[in-house]
């Protein structure tokens, strides 16, 4: 592993390209800032670590995650706050459950120090990019990658690392309408789901067009050995209030442990609400569907923080759940989440991680 003395070298942009950009108008995951920090993993350490103007990698043929899929990515966000200081939401989870996606990947572990030393210094460069805006943001993308040139299959040798970044504004702002998938599978015990993994993403396609083409935004996937447990959405961990009582599936092994799931079930416990961790069954949920005891149902993510659950349909019948505006709890958390953002609401978490 490199020493935290290793420095990064910069190569600047010779002009910004934010004069292109409608801030006005950003549509997700399509504008990138200026600036992309790079390191490679060769002979067992991270080198040559570097910020340079966005652009392409040259990458072989032969690369290996194109073929067998070691690749694992992240997602997290800097916010501007009206003062104009830069924060982001615990990104030291970020980074550890990138390593234990490494893990599960065979891939190497990264160094504390370069990751935020790389982000850091990359956020300061490309700090006009920061949106201003409440629902605004600039989300990161740390993405590893194996580059080995060679078609047998084994862990790669060599790795590339990247952060990028987009300037967001709101995402998902329109509850959304889901569908029970009790076909197809993200994932199964022992499985990969618990590890941000690029293929998981791929497994999901298909299944999420399905369910698009009836008229649905997102799945929530259920368990691979029964269909009868829910586990988790999209890009997001899947909670629901049923008679004053937050539920959530357990970490199990096959769903992402969410920092926005695990941020939302501590203030849930510390604001006295009785929480249930555990095997959430379909029947459980339907039933409640059904008797009028489901108050609130919500993903949650980096990307939406929480996403209000309209409708969700299971075995051709589709269920509507009660207005937006009569959901406590969920209107709480995300309230407290985004005053926290914009230092509204004391840090009493230590959540908040300063950027300047
Ligand atoms: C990223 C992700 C989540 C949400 O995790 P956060 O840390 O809250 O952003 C949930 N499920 C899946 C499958 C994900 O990829």
């Amino acid at each position: 592993m490199l020493a935290s003395t290793t420095t990064i070298e910069i190569e600047k942009i010779a002009q910004s390209k934010i004069n292109e950009v409608d801030f006005t108008n950003l549509p997700f995951g399509k504008v990138f800032s200026d600036h992309i920090f790079e390191m490679d993993y060769r002979d067992g350490v991270w080198s040559s670590p570097k910020i340079r103007p966005f652009g392409k990698i040259n990458i072989s043929p032969a690369a290996s995650a194109l073929h067998y899929g070691q690749s694992i990515f992240e997602g997290m966000k800097a916010y501007r706050r009206p003062s104009g200081e830069v924060v982001m939401f615990r990104p030291e989870a970020n980074f550890n459950r990138m390593n234990l996606s490494a893990e599960r990947m065979c891939m190497p572990h990264l160094n504390k120090d370069l990751f935020f030393e790389g982000l850091k210094q990359l956020i300061k460069l490309d700090e006009a990019w920061i949106p201003v805006g409440e629902e605004s943001s600039l989300y990161i993308r740390p993405v590893m990658f194996a580059t080995d040139e060679f078609i047998g299959v084994r862990p790669s040798d060599t790795y590339k690392f990247v952060i990028f970044t987009c300037p967001v504004s709101g995402y998902y702002a329109k509850p959304v309408r889901v569908r029970i998938e009790t076909v197809y599978s993200r994932a199964c015990e022992g499985g990969v789901g618990r590890a941000k993994a690029a293929g998981n993403y791929a497994a999901a396609l298909f299944p999420a067009r399905r369910a698009q083409k009836d008229g649905y935004d997102q799945l929530v996937w259920t368990d691979a050995r029964e269909h009868k447990f829910i586990e988790e959405s999209g890009t997001m961990n899947v909670m629901f209030v049923i008679d004053n009582v937050l539920y959530t599936p357990s970490l199990s092994g096959s769903i992402l442990p969410g920092i926005t799931r695990d941020s939302v079930l501590r203030l849930a416990r510390d604001w006295g609400m009785e929480v249930e961790e555990t095997n959430v069954a379909v029947d459980f949920v339907v039933n409640a569907l059904k008797n009028g005891e489901l108050q609130e149902a919500f993903g949650v993510g980096t990307a939406a923080t929480i996403a209000h659950i309209d409708t969700i349909g299971y075995a051709g019948t589709d269920y509507k759940i009660s207005p937006i505006e009569s959901r406590e709890f969920s209107n709480r958390v995300s309230k407290f989440l985004q005053d926290l953002r914009m230092g509204r609401e004391a840090d009493d978490y230590h959540w908040m991680h300063k950027v300047q």
